[in-house]
């Protein structure tokens, strides 16, 4: 990619989440599950808030979850986003919250509760994380490609 002067942090990664970043660039979505007890967990963390487990394992997501809340952000512009940037915060199906990007939808049409699923971008500096989009719409993209 273009390198691109961005003031956002490269990504910080450790043996705790590197399966996260790894599953985003293998176009899957992996959550944290504790060996024990069996709760999912994000963000990534090494020992579970139930049990105090450090064995896990991990499930993959069936990417579908509804919108809990969002913001648009316009100050201050980074040259890595296009403005004004849609953030959201999802309930995915599995029952963990995962915040990213909102491509693709109409800012007027967000709302709480709407249907939305996991895609995934590439990140300011070349990692592919997650990014949050209209059902069907990565299907489609995943058909082209
Ligand atoms: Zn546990």
């Amino acid at each position: 990619m273009n390198e691109r002067r961005t003031a956002v942090p490269p990504l910080i990664v450790t043996q705790d989440n590197s399966f996260f970043f790894e599953g985003a660039a293998a176009g899957r979505l992996l959550i944290q599950r504790c060996a024990d007890c069996g709760t999912l967990r994000h963000p990534p963390g090494p020992t579970c808030p139930q049990c105090r487990s450090f064995e896990w394992d991990t499930v993959e997501s069936s990417r579908r979850g509804t919108l809990h809340s969002w913001t648009i952000s316009h100050h201050p512009q980074d040259p890595a986003f296009e403005y004004p940037l849609a953030v959201g915060l999802l309930d995915l199906e599995e029952g963990t919250r995962l915040v990213a990007d909102i491509a693709g939808v109409p800012h007027d049409e967000l709302h709480i509760g709407m249907p939305l699923e996991v895609g995934f971008a590439e990140h300011a500096h070349g990692a592919v994380l997650p990014q949050l989009r209209a059902p069907g719409a990565s299907r489609t993209e995943e058909g082209e490609s």
